[in-house]
């Protein structure tokens, strides 16, 4: 090992990839079950292995550079965003003249320039523009997000390649791996999603509470932090005083008057801590992005791509938590899957003859001893098929009720359906969301062992 440390730079020396081979070759008691050490394994996960990466932000950069400098070598990064001022603190592969290009453009280009061999194609549009066949050609899908919405879509696009056999265990050939980082101030998170074994993102969405909101009794009455205070400011006394004209954020003069407002109410409780940009953060939900915590999220992140395309080691299961605000404090959970979720879950197999019109199919859904599902209203692709309430898409969809299903759901021989009504629980009426996978028989495209073993 003694002086090998020459050439191992960016330059792509002979050792660039020691550290990486030696995890590669080495066999060991924790790699995945198909683990196969070899020299060859680099040079398989250049050539084979595809991901991308989602966002191109303060993650986004850190997971393209560390994805790079892991030995992966097709890379995609898709982000809407152009680059502000305010980004060049901690996304390090912009400077001051890329300020309004597109940030996926002018990171994938910085990777290149500094990573030998590398390629990175960038898109510059929405998330939502690329169609499932963008989607599906690649093997790894790596998040680098700030929302719960776009989180939330593209598990759906991945959970939507994921296909159960008859006994309802999942394909492991359809499942699309995610891994999905996320950081706020100091505290941040790393994950991994295969569909189908893991809780998806829709499993445990319950774990982003709803925005914090004070209590407005104490906020007039008992205000105990300086946030209490600024809040007391903007959301009461504010109409208080101007009567109807609307608070805005982005208005100097406004956010000048919670400021000062927010900062006689702390005095006259003797709470500490109110300032100027402390008022903007609260009133604007601000929370600052920290370089640091990005760079070890991302880390996590990255590694686990690597244990998913090699095998060198088992993933974490599931979930990684980073806080760093006093000391610093790591844990991995496993949180467990919703065995009903709406999006990876196997949902119940309908088998149906093509002719069944979707009257009758609603009828089967009401008598089916697993759904039980009465007044059901039918979307199929985001679209409805049929739905009971209101009463004006009530009439615009009653058409359809005399029309076989199949042709509704544009002739695809198998696909997932979803039904929305109320179930009998304890003489209770309570409304449920049911997936269901519906198979048309005797259409080609649907072999003998879909069926066979079908409800
Ligand atoms: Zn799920």
């Amino acid at each position: 090992m003694a002086g090998s440390l020459t050439g191992s730079g960016g330059g792509g020396g002979g050792n660039r990839w020691r550290d990486l081979d030696r995890l590669l070759t080495r066999p060991g008691n924790i790699v995945g079950p198909t683990f196969d050490p070899s020299p060859e394994l680099r040079s398989e996960l250049q050539q084979y292995v595809r991901v991308l990466v989602v966002g191109a932000g303060g993650l986004g950069c850190e997971l393209l550079k560390d994805l790079a400098l892991s030995g992966f070598v097709n890379l995609e990064v898709i982000d809407m965003d152009r680059i502000e001022v305010s980004n060049l603190n901690r996304q390090f592969l912009f400077r001051l003249q890329d300020v309004g290009k597109p940030k996926a453009e002018v990171a994938a280009k910085r990777v290149m320039e500094r990573v030998k061999g590398v390629n990175i194609v960038p898109h510059f549009c929405r998330i939502e523009d690329k169609d499932l066949d963008f989607y599906n050609k690649f093997n790894i899908i790596a998040l680098g997000l700030d929302s719960v919405e776009a989180r939330s879509y593209i598990n759906a696009v991945a959970c939507t390649f994921l296909e159960y056999n008859s006994e309802d265990k999942p394909d492991e050939d359809s499942m699309k791996p995610i891994v999905d980082g996320g950081t706020e101030g100091f505290k941040g998170h790393a994950r991994v999603i295969m569909p189908g074994v893991t809780p998806c993102f829709e499993c445990t969405i319950w774990l982003f509470p709803p925005q914090v909101k004070f209590p407005l009794c104490t906020l007039a009455e008992t205000p105990r932090t300086a946030a209490h205070c600024i809040e007391y400011a903007h959301l009461i006394k504010w109409d208080e005083v101007h009567g109807g004209k609307p608070f805005d954020a982005d208005d100097p003069e406004h956010m000048q008057w919670v400021y000062s407002e927010a900062a006689k109410r702390a005095e006259l409780f003797g709470i500490p801590g109110v300032t100027y940009s402390f008022t903007q953060g609260v009133v604007k939900n601000i929370i600052p992005a920290i370089a640091s915590t990005n760079a070890i999220i991302s880390a996590a992140c990255t590694l686990e791509a690597l244990k998913i395309a090699s095998g060198c080691s088992k993933t974490m299961t599931n979930y990684l938590t980073y806080n760093g605000l006093e000391g610093l404090h790591t844990k991995v959970t496993e949180f467990v899957r919703d065995k009903d979720c709406l999006v990876c879950g196997p949902g119940t197999l309908l088998e149906l003859d093509p002719s069944t019109t979707l009257q009758k199919f609603i009828e089967l859904v009401g008598d089916h001893p697993k759904l039980q599902l009465s007044k059901a209203s039918v979307t199929h692709r985001g679209k409805n098929l049929y739905m009971q309430a209101p009463p004006v898409l009530e009439e615009m969809t009653r058409s359809n009720l005399n029309l076989p299903l199949y042709e509704l759901m544009d002739k695809v021989p198998k696909d997932v359906v979803h039904v929305a009504g109320t179930v009998n629980k304890d003489d209770k009426k309570t409304s449920a969301l049911r997936k269901l996978r519906v198979v048309f028989k005797g259409i080609d495209g649907v072999t003998d062992m879909d069926t066979a073993n079908g409800a």
